[in-house]
């Protein structure tokens, strides 16, 4: 029977991990494993080892039930806007308005929509490696060209003044990440000086992935929105899926420049029609306690980053870059000789240990792994002592 073939996917798509790996080989494994039965301690992937609190679950039922169901204002329900730019306003000192806030489902759709308002079709967009995962697939998805600025693990992964400048040569927006996804590094006041020095210097949309930013162990989180002259060239990507654990509800925000945020409402209603109102309310719930939550949520990644670092001094051949803030420790295995994703693989296979490359995450992080602070400490202290010891062996070849 003759076969009817589909017209081409748009390059667009058929283009968007540039032909390229997605760097989540060992994760699918780890979870194919699993599926078989085999018991894999899994440290690839983001996500709080808790689920959503149920007084903020209360919140969402009670929303539904009284009627928040129904089509929810396109760029967020004026109370939630009204939270988010009260909590933005209190932590930067930068005054915001709700019109300076959309409301968006989650971080990732909120990159998305902050380089569609920054970048035209075949743009440069400028973003750090290491890289949260998405990032280049995102820009791509926008129409952007991405480029990558390299961040030195010497440096503990903080971008350079002179590669920054180099990279920005013709480009129209810088993507950064602090607390950074995968390296933990967090931002000091230099690095965020010299970010800023440079997208005044090229005119440059910064948008600042602020996702972790209530997970910070050493110093305090800086906002580059609060730096002189910088809200109005400034996007900053806000979530509730880190601090909150409110992942899989799918809410967070764009802050920036009124203007801007207007005409990301017609983007928004002609893309995602906003959020469900009874999630909206739900967060604007969290958003108001004035208790420990956010606090309660982060607290297990600090303890944790400190087992870490405690069993990584026992010994001489991993070193820990250590995180200043989100839920991950980045491991230096150069020492072992392995790449960091040979060294995964093989974890994997000899110890049923599953984290992630750091090669998925950027040419900088190569020769490192992602460890994610998202089991109990008792199978996180217990995992990291055996990658430890597996570290220490010698090389596959040698004991075959
Ligand atoms: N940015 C970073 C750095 C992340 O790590 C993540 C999620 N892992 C996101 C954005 C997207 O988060 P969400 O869409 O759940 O808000």
């Amino acid at each position: 029977m003759a076969q009817t073939l589909s017209p081409p996917v748009s390059r667009r798509l058929s283009h968007l991990l540039d032909g390229g790996s997605d760097g989540w080989g060992v994760y699918r494994r780890a979870r194919a494993l699993a599926a078989r039965g085999v018991a894999v301690t899994d440290l690839t992937i983001g996500e709080h080892d808790i689920g959503t609190d149920p007084a903020i679950l209360d919140a969402m039922d009670r929303a539904a039930r009284g009627g928040h169901t129904g089509y929810a204002a396109v760029p967020g329900t004026e109370a939630l806007r009204r939270a988010v730019a009260d909590r933005v306003s209190a932590r930067t000192g930068v005054p915001t308005a709700p019109a300076n806030v959309l409301i968006t489902p989650g971080g990732q759709a909120g990159l998305f929509a902050a380089h569609m308002a920054a970048c035209d079709p075949g743009d440069v967009a400028l973003y750090c490696d290491p890289y949260y995962a998405t990032y280049p697939g995102t820009l791509r998805a926008a129409g952007a060209v991405p480029r990558a600025v390299l961040c030195d693990p010497a440096r503990g992964f903080q971008p350079a003044r002179a590669a920054l400048d180099a990279a920005a040569q013709g480009a129209r927006s810088l993507l950064i990440n602090t607390p950074n996804n995968p390296t933990g590094a967090v931002y000091g006041p230099e690095t965020l000086a010299d970010i800023a020095a440079v997208c005044r210097a090229h005119d440059l949309w910064l948008i600042s992935d602020e996702v972790y930013d209530t997970q910070v162990w050493d110093g305090r989180h800086l906002s580059p929105r609060a730096l002189p002259d910088m809200a109005a060239r400034t996007l900053v990507v806000g979530s509730m899926s880190k601090s909150h654990a409110m992942t899989g509800s799918r809410i967070g925000w764009i802050v920036g420049p009124e203007l801007v945020v207007a005409q990301l409402i017609d983007l928004a209603t002609n893309t995602t029609y906003g959020v469900p109102g009874y999630i909206q309310d739900a967060a604007a719930w969290a958003l108001a306690d004035t208790g420990d939550l956010e606090a309660r949520i982060a607290a297990p990644f600090r303890r944790r980053r400190a087992i870490a670092q405690r069993l990584v001094d026992g010994q001489s051949v991993v070193r820990l870059v250590p995180p200043q803030g989100a839920m991950y420790a980045m491991l230096d295995v150069r020492a072992t000789g392995m790449s960091g994703e040979g060294f995964a693989e093989a974890l994997l296979d000899r110890h049923a240990i599953a984290v992630m490359p750091g090669e998925s995450f950027g040419r900088a992080a190569a020769g490192h792994v992602r460890v994610a602070l998202t089991v109990d400490d008792t199978r996180l202290e217990d995992a990291l002592a055996r990658l430890l010891s597996f570290a220490g062996e010698p090389p596959l070849e040698a004991t075959a």
